[in-house]
């Protein structure tokens, strides 16, 4: 992945300044899915050039011979490396916070300098084609020019591929040059999904405090780089507290309401699926195994079909939070009869959860330790044996859509393994095989065509 940012406002070799990299060097950082490196090809009065190039593991996150061979050449053969997707957005901020930040110790006076500025993006992914690009650039003063590239330029015939090559030119100061590329490199794309936490609406309102508010494509702004809905509103409701334009507010407003309309978040979908399910092998008495802080217990209680619901898990603190959650010490006396809190592990027998109609375990599996999952299939289908049992985990595949993970390829560091399609199916089979039940297996949250769903469900049936 390369970018490259030249200026032709003398003295030009004041680039390095404002981005805090010495034109005379090469600096590299680690990006974690790569490495970084930052030179100047060209470094005169007249004209000085930076170049970022990222290097990038195009293996990306899955690591496991068993799993590149359950996905093709996709592994390998990928646009990971030279397609200037969001991870070159993340190098950006990883080499030029600084700069991004508007601080110059050396020279201040040149931040809020407008510089005579041209970037260069040899291969970028665009969804929306050339359109796309000029839509989101000209408002920021740009003039852009893309040139298509051939999906192989031995075979013409083939035609363009997805992606151009584009260079913007603009009198802008540098600051806000990384700006507009840190947020819109990864709405250009569009692609790729993001682990998205919190604070990604903190990093584009820092980033887009002073220019996201008037442009005028703000909304398909936010909703690509933010993905989830949920954010989407967050950051279009405090931008339009920053903004102070009446037509701009209500865009803002229209723009937040069709973001409600988009998919709904994942743990959203999973536990809607689970409680389908639930209903489906008629619920009765309930019990939630590694209920956690009782998001699915919370709508169980308040479903007709349900008679009991108890929530068994083995973290104090956990069951706790689901007490507070439910409102058991405001709860009627009638549906409090109906509503169990329990510490247990899932890995004894414990006879106060025999006897139920249905066991649901959701995101539990795959944080017990391998050696455990013999004892933990003893307790669940042997024991508790209740005549239904639903079971969520996720989908280890899909993961090559995730940017975020942790060192191991995995969602969360506690998770002790995640199982490809194949795997959790092999493991389902073998639960039924051996307990005596037919199974059922699902996908839950959108199917990528290659990777499948994020999250995997099994029903068990007596
Ligand atoms: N089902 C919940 C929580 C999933 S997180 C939800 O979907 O929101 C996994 C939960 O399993 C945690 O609350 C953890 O405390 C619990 N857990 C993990 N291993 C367990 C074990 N051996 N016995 C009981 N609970 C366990």
């Amino acid at each position: 992945m390369l970018v490259s940012l030249t200026s032709t406002t003398p003295v030009a070799t004041d680039l390095g300044y404002l981005l805090h990299k010495h034109p005379d060097r090469v600096r590299s950082v680690d990006v974690g899915f790569g490495r970084a490196h930052v030179f100047y090809p060209e470094a005169t009065a007249q004209r000085c050039t930076a170049t970022t190039y990222v290097e990038v593991d195009s293996s990306g996150p899955t690591r496991h011979r068993k799993e590149r061979r359950a996905q093709g050449l996709e592994p390998y053969v990928n646009d990971r490396p030279y397609a200037a997707s969001s991870m070159l957005s993340v190098a950006l901020g990883r080499l030029f916070g600084t700069a991004m930040s508007g601080t110059c110790e050396a020279r201040p006076e040149l931040v809020a300098q407008p510089l005579d500025l041209e970037v260069d993006l040899p291969v970028v992914p665009l969804r929306g084609g050339p359109e796309m690009l000029r839509r989101l650039l000209d408002p920021l003063g740009y003039e852009v020019e893309c040139s298509p590239i051939a999906l192989d330029s031995v075979f013409p015939a083939w035609g363009d591929s997805p992606y151009v090559s584009a260079r913007l030119a603009g009198r802008q100061t540098v600051r806000s040059v990384l700006e507009h590329l840190y947020v819109l490199l990864p709405v250009l794309d569009d692609a790729k999904h993001y682990w998205i936490g919190p604070d990604e609406v903190d990093k584009l309102l820092r980033r887009g405090g002073d220019w996201l508010s008037s442009h005028p494509e703000s909304d398909l702004i936010a909703r690509r780089y933010l993905r989830l809905p949920t954010f989407t509103r967050e950051a279009l409701a405090r931008l339009a507290e920053a903004g102070e334009d009446a037509d701009l507010l209500d865009s803002q407003r229209d723009a937040a309401e069709q973001a409600a309309e988009l998919p709904i978040r994942l743990g959203e979908q999973r536990l809607e699926a689970v409680l389908e399910a639930v209903r489906n092998v008629g619920a009765g008495r309930v019990v939630d195994l590694g209920c956690g802080e009782g998001r699915l217990l919370e709508r169980l209680i308040v479903e007709p079909a349900v008679t009991s619901a108890v929530g068994v898990d083995a973290s104090m603190g956990a069951l706790k939070r689901a007490g507070k959650r439910l409102r058991l010490d405001q709860m009627s006396e009638r549906r409090r009869e109906r509503v169990q809190l329990l510490q247990g592990a899932l890995t004894y027998t414990d006879s106060r959860l025999r006897g139920f109609d249905v066991a649901t375990v959701v995101e539990v599996v795959e944080h017990l330790d391998s050696e455990r999952l013999d004892v933990f299939a003893e307790v669940v289908f042997g024991h508790v044996s209740a005549a239904s049992v639903v079971l969520t985990t996720p989908n280890r595949e899909y993961n090559a859509n995730f940017e975020r993970l942790d060192a191991r390829g995995l969602r969360h560091d506690d998770h002790r393994f995640e199982w490809t399609r194949g795997e959790f199916e092999a493991w389902a089979r073998g639960i039924s095989e051996r307990f005596g039940y037919g199974v059922e297996i699902s996908a839950v949250g959108p199917v990528d065509p290659v990777h499948g769903p994020p999250t995997q469900m099994a029903v068990f049936r007596r």
